[in-house]
């Protein structure tokens, strides 16, 4: 099985035999796709790797199952086992998060919200979230979302003006005149491109004003909170909505934490509103993940992906970096390339072709079109897991550097060099959760 692993079409799987065997095509393309993960870095601030315990949740038996409903109100007979799972998710949610209500059931963080728009608002009702190309998500009524063409979304962004400590960041002033103006019955906060700490007292206290549900959505950095790395929106916020497979570095899924007091319209919006089954594989692995997120050593991880954010942020900014708001409190960097003369998408392209895995990204007040913006969005999620030490952070931001002068100036020895390197440091420190051989 060995002697033909250095080419991809015929590399073995060995730790999946099975698949292997029925479909070498698919099994070959895992494989590859492991030895990817395995050898770039992998900055795309969304992202992580998962435990071989999380990953393995998600490969069990308990995918064969039915189970419309929720614990001990099933639809389906044969519940005994499933029942406990899915209770013991739930708990563990609650535990972590310190909520009084926690469901496990969507599939994903888009249909959380979408649950929530059905368990609060209307066809045609006012949502008011963060403008997409600010950092929003597009389920925050964006307009090309069935959340903006279903829902009347209103926007808010980021202040274009000011100190360097208030530019790029939130306008809370903008978003309580918006919410007197247009009296959203929801409004989110969070986003996927936002480099500071979110204020979920001043959400509250706007939300409150105007008698709205305030949602917070921690997709990106659920795992920051669960690990004390990121204020907890819990007090403030009605109802919170996650990934769980971010930060939180757990399966794709979701969960919808909230209030007593809203637990119930949460969960009928969950099933029957919107879902037929859970996913009960990815709800074990969720347990699996929250239970990891619990130990002291993630405490650890958490605080860790925050200062490894910091000091790439810094030794980015020394090399000339322009960061949006002036850098970062959480995991993620979003970065002005238009003092380095090159566009987010050449930048991004040639960080790949460097092992540098990235995402090309609008700015705030971005002059460019978002399928070519000026930008490009970074996080350290996914290298803390591997645990590259912040002593080479440095190196990481030469790399980066390197790659987008190399980039602008066509240079590909640059950037095949860089990966070179790059291979070597990953090397040096593998990834949860992948077995190569
Ligand atoms: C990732 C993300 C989502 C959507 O999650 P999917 O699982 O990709 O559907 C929603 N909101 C925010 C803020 C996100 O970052």
């Amino acid at each position: 099985m060995t002697q033909h692993q250095s080419s991809p079409q015929h590399q073995s799987s060995p730790q999946h035999p099975h698949l292997h065997r029925a479909d070498p095509e698919i099994a070959a393309l895992v494989a590859a796709e492991q030895r990817l993960q395995a050898d770039t870095l992998r900055l795309i601030p969304s992202e992580n790797y998962v435990s071989a315990a999380v990953l393995e949740a998600t490969g069990t038996v308990l995918q064969n199952k039915y189970s419309e409903g929720y614990p001990g109100k099933r639809y389906y007979e044969g519940q005994q086992y499933i029942d406990q799972v899915e209770a013991l998710a739930v708990d563990r949610a609650k535990a972590l998060f310190g909520v009084d209500h926690a469901n496990v059931q969507p599939y994903s963080g888009s249909p959380a919200n979408l649950a929530v728009y059905l368990a609060f608002l209307q066809p045609g009702d006012t949502v008011l979230g963060m403008a997409l190309p600010m950092g929003g998500h597009l389920t925050h009524g964006w307009g090309v979302s069935a959340t903006g063409s279903w829902f009347r979304g209103v926007q808010y962004g980021v202040r274009a003006t000011g100190s360097a400590e208030e530019r790029g960041r939130t306008d809370l002033d903008q978003v309580r005149e918006l919410a007197l103006k247009e009296r959203p019955k929801v409004i989110f906060c969070g986003g996927t491109a936002v480099p500071r700490t979110i204020d979920f007292a001043g959400f509250a206290e706007i939300a409150r004003e105007v008698d709205a549900v305030l949602v917070a959505d921690i997709a990106h950095i659920a795992g920051l909170v669960a690990g004390g790395a990121h204020p907890s929106p819990v007090g403030h916020a009605d109802v919170i909505s996650t990934t769980t497979h971010k930060t939180l570095r757990g399966p794709r899924g979701a969960m919808l934490m909230s209030t007593e007091q809203h637990a119930r319209a949460i969960d009928r919006a969950v099933f029957p509103g919107l879902q037929g089954g859970p996913h009960n594989h990815t709800t074990a692995a969720i347990a699996v993940a929250l239970k990891e997120a619990a130990g002291p050593e993630f405490r650890t991880y958490a605080r860790q992906v925050v200062d490894n954010a910091r000091t790439l942020g810094e030794q980015l900014a020394a090399r000339g970096f322009e960061l949006v708001s002036g850098g970062t409190d959480n995991h993620l960097l979003l970065i002005d390339l238009t003092s380095k003369d090159v566009p987010g998408k050449v930048a991004a392209k040639a960080l790949d072709r460097a092992g540098i895995v990235v995402n090309y990204n609008t700015v705030p007040y971005d002059t460019r079109k978002p399928f070519d913006p000026s930008g490009i969005r970074i996080g350290t999620p996914a290298l803390t897991s591997r645990g590259i030490p912040q002593s080479e952070l440095a190196a990481v931001a030469e790399w980066i550097d390197r790659t987008v002068s190399a980039a602008r100036d066509g240079d590909e020895d640059t950037v095949a060099t860089v990966r070179a390197e790059v291979k070597e440091l990953m090397d040096a420190h593998p990834a949860p959760g992948l077995t190569l051989d």
